[in-house]
């Protein structure tokens, strides 16, 4: 099964994607992660990356779509694929389907968490991640409290918020989705392949109520 998780920066697609590549039993990746180590990393791509990510604009295609193609292709990922971040533009999104295509496999759908960019915003600043690589976990200090202050509940790694989560970053990030992600929306419906979910901060909606709809539908 191929999944395809769209949504605002900070829509919650990381954690409904884990949630959900965990309920199918197939790998969750994460572009922005996968990007994010290649940083720590430090070298010459790390160091390329992080001048687009620090900035909030997209990485060029052909770089993006090498890593993501040499992920796609390790052994974890031959039984399908939640994709969290990655297409974010037509063009990334055709090429997905071509590689797709070549083995015989393709998207079976694309899940959209649709919220106002004034929620966005909101709860992007107080969001705060585990950067631990093994774990990941995120918080947020407004609805997702970690048990003890500034420590993750599940490695006990001290927290932090990501270079990109101040609020100029935060911008940036909404306008490329807005110049450039947003077509995606469109994209998939037209392939009849969009499930559009409606949040909003007082709907009390949360990450396992989205997961859940997503699993009744796919009984069906
Ligand atoms: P968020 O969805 O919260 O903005 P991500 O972790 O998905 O964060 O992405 C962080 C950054 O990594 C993006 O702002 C962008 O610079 C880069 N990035 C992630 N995925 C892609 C992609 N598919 N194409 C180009 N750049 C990407
Ligand atoms: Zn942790």
């Amino acid at each position: 099964m191929y999944i395809v998780m769209l949504g605002k920066p900070g829509s919650g697609k990381g954690t409904v994607g884990k949630m959900l590549s965990e309920s199918f039993g197939i790998a969750h990746i994460s572009s922005g992660e996968l990007f994010r180590n290649y940083i720590k990393k430090a070298g010459n791509i790390g160091k390329t990356i992080e001048e687009y990510v620090n900035k909030g604009i997209l990485v060029p295609d052909d770089l993006t779509i090498k890593l993501v193609e040499k992920r796609l292709n390790e052994k974890d990922c031959e039984n399908g694929v939640i994709l969290d971040g990655f297409p974010r533009n037509i063009a990334q999104a055709e090429e997905l389907d071509n590689f797709l295509k070549e083995k015989n496999k393709k998207i079976d759908i694309a899940i959209e968490l649709n919220l106002s960019d004034s929620d966005i915003i909101k709860r992007i600043i107080t969001r705060r991640i585990c950067p631990n690589s093994e774990c990941r976990e995120v918080y947020n200090l407004d609805f997702k409290k970690p048990v003890k202050d500034g420590i993750c509940d599940k490695c006990g790694t001290e927290l932090i918020q990501r270079d990109d989560d101040k609020e100029d970053a935060i911008k940036q990030r909404l306008e490329t989705y807005h110049n450039e992600s947003e077509k995606l929306v469109k994209y998939y419906k037209s392939k009849d392949l969009l499930y559009a979910v409606k949040l909003n901060m007082n709907s009390g909606k949360t990450s396992e109520d989205v997961v859940k709809e997503v699993e009744e539908k796919f009984k069906k």
